[in-house]
């Protein structure tokens, strides 16, 4: 059960209000708003509908985060996730993960080579260990003493990909997206990009977890933001959760998804929060990110969703009920 004192004493914010007033007036309970999950970008549609299968059982959130990360980072043809990721400069395939509860438990590996799941790895660091961050070798060696196989995450498409990038070896975050987006669309697929998730679960509580291969072609041991608690993911269960996806090294300078959570702690709905992080980059580094993308997704306690982002093709995908899959379109700032 949401605690009401406690919702209306933050007064998380003026829509959040209405609607707690409405539902209270037509005799809804608040666990109408839940269970719900959201996703960045429209394909993971099928990573929610994973998530979905635990939120409808009644079972937690946290459960249902990593169950549907754990779609994309195992599916070969999406090329910024897990197995099948793009490669670092070296080829290397270099994954970044992170996990966070309603208790402001979490964990996140970096720059994690060979494992297949590190949205496990990063869940069994906060579960298992005294720390919330494992990197590089650490980290592997303890995901295989924890029992993961090690594998060969490269695959002979992405292997294409990188030889073809060699050619110029030429990196910059926005040129490399704007490459990556081609090369998508000449394949005929939309299957772009880091997963930001989070959910609401029926008894009330948020989690969320972000897992992405990283730039392509990035320098060895590069970290973006999305294993950074407080950049690429944030969860406060009075309040809110928020994730990022597009430029890490942009969302990094803001403290991204903290940002949007604490916008909405102030009053702000998700929407305008994830907006007002955006304003924020977008005034601190005009000039420098006209090319690249970044985008937010945000979900406040009372159930509410929303997401903005720098530029026009940021996609979210939404569960809110049995079967029903939406995805939105983000509204942008420039
Ligand atoms: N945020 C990720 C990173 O910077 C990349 C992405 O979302 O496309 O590593």
């Amino acid at each position: 059960m949401i605690n009401r004192r406690k919702f209306l004493r933050h007064s998380l914010c003026a829509a959040g209000a209405t609607l707690l007033a409405a539902e209270l007036r037509a005799g809804i309970p608040l666990a109408a708003a839940r269970p719900l999950v959201i996703s960045t970008w429209a394909p993971n549609v099928k990573a929610n509908a994973a998530a979905w299968e635990i939120l409808a059982k009644g079972g937690k959130a946290l459960d249902a985060v990593e169950k549907g990360v754990m779609v994309p980072e195992a599916d070969p043809e999406d090329t910024s996730v897990g197995y099948g990721g793009l490669p670092d400069r070296d080829g290397r395939v270099t994954l970044d993960a992170c996990i966070m509860d309603e208790k402001g438990n979490c964990g996140s590996v970096m720059c994690l080579e060979h494992i297949v799941h590190p949205v496990q790895v990063a869940r069994l660091v906060m579960e298992k260990t005294p720390h919330v961050v494992l990197v590089g070798d650490g980290a592997l060696q303890f995901a295989l003493a924890n029992g993961f196989k090690k594998e060969n995450l490269l695959t002979a498409s992405s292997e294409k990909i990188w030889k073809e990038w060699l050619r110029t070896s030429k990196y910059d975050p926005g040129d490399t997206m704007k490459y990556m987006k081609e090369k998508r669309s000449a394949g005929g697929k939309d299957n772009h990009d880091t997963i930001g998730m989070l959910a609401l679960d029926a008894m009330g509580n948020i989690s969320g977890a972000c897992s992405t291969s990283g730039m392509a072609f990035k320098l060895h041991g590069r970290v973006g933001d999305s294993p950074i608690i407080g950049a690429g993911l944030f969860v406060d269960n009075e309040v809110g959760a928020a994730t990022a996806t597009g430029v890490g090294e942009e969302v990094i300078r803001i403290c991204g998804a903290h940002t949007v959570v604490e916008a909405m702690r102030y009053g702000k709905s998700p929407k305008e929060a994830c907006k007002l992080a955006v304003e924020r980059m977008y005034k601190l580094r005009k000039g420098s990110i006209e090319d690249k993308q970044i985008g937010f997704i945000a979900v406040n306690i009372a159930g509410e969703t929303g997401a903005y982002s720098l530029k026009e093709g940021f996609t979210y995908a939404c569960r809110f009920s049995d079967g029903l899959d939406v995805v939105r379109s983000a509204d942008y700032l420039i």
